[in-house]
C-alpha cells in the first residue's frame, strides 16, 4: 500500500460516520435533560452552546452533514483564546463547527461530538477501555454529572461499543484518552477522591478489573 492510500484508510470516512450515527442513538435519560440545565443557561442547554462546548467534527462529518442539512457551518472564532484554541486543536481531520441553534436541532444529525457529551472513554492501567467517565472541563457545567443513577444502561452499552470501535480506528484518539485517563488516575490517588466509571453491561461485577482501574 502506498502512503497516499495509507492516509486514505486512516482518515475516517462517511459511510462510517453513518454507521457510527447508527449506533449512537440512544437517549442518554428518560427526559429531556436540558430541562435540568437551561434555567442557568439563559434557556439553552448548556452544551447546546459555543460559549460552553464546541462540537468538533470530523472534517468527512462536516462534509456528510452538509450533504444531508444546512444546519452545520464552521465556528468562527471571536477572541484571542478563541483562536488559539482552533489553531491548536484542529488536526488534518477534524474542525470546530457551530449548529443554528438549539431550537433548530436535527437529532438525525447531531454530531458525535453533541451525542456522546457529557461522556468520554476511560482506559485502564493496562491502556484497555474498560468504561465510560465525565470529561472533566464540563463537570461543573452539566447536571447530569450529579446524577449518574440517571444515565440509561443502553446508553453506556452502546457507546462503549462506539469508543471501542473508534479507539481501534484513531490511534491519536486512543493516546490522547489514555493520557486524560492517567491524569484522572494521578489526581484521584493526589486528592483521595474518586471519579465514576460507567462499566457496560458485559463488565459490571467482574472483580478481576478492579485491580486495573
Ligand atoms: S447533557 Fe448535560 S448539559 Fe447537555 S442538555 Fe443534558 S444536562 Fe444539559
Ligand atoms: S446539533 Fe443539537 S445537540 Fe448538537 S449542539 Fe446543536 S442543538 Fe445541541
Amino acid at each position: 500500500m502506498n502512503p497516499k492510500q495509507k492516509a486514505k484508510f486512516l482518515e475516517i470516512q462517511e459511510e462510517e460516520i453513518e454507521y457510527y450515527y447508527d449506533i449512537l442513538n440512544e437517549n442518554i435519560v428518560d427526559f429531556d435533560c436540558g430541562t435540568l440545565c437551561k434555567p442557568d443557561n439563559n434557556g439553552v442547554p448548556f452544551c447546546c452552546s459555543v460559549r460552553n462546548a464546541v462540537p468538533y467534527l470530523y472534517k468527512k462529518e462536516f462534509e456528510l452533514l452538509k450533504k444531508r442539512t444546512n444546519l452545520w457551518k464552521e465556528w468562527i472564532p471571536s477572541n484571542k483564546q478563541e483562536i488559539k484554541m482552533k489553531m491548536e486543536q484542529e488536526s488534518d481531520d477534524g474542525i470546530f463547527c457551530e449548529c443554528k441553534g438549539h431550537q433548530f436541532c436535527e437529532r438525525e444529525n447531531r454530531s458525535i461530538s453533541c451525542r456522546t457529551f457529557p461522556l468520554e472513554p476511560y482506559l485502564d492501567k493496562r491502556g484497555v477501555l474498560v468504561g465510560l467517565i465525565y470529561i472533566k472541563s464540563f463537570v461543573h457545567g452539566c447536571p447530569l454529572s450529579k446524577h449518574p443513577e440517571k444515565i440509561r444502561q443502553e446508553f453506556i452499552d452502546t457507546h462503549f461499543l462506539f469508543w471501542e470501535k473508534l479507539l481501534l480506528r484513531k490511534k491519536d484518539e486512543y493516546d490522547m484518552y489514555l493520557a486524560a485517563s492517567r491524569t484522572e488516575r494521578r489526581l484521584r490517588t493526589k486528592n483521595k477522591q474518586e471519579f465514576k466509571i460507567f462499566f457496560p453491561s458485559h463488565l459490571k461485577e467482574r472483580e478481576y478489573l478492579l485491580k486495573y482501574i
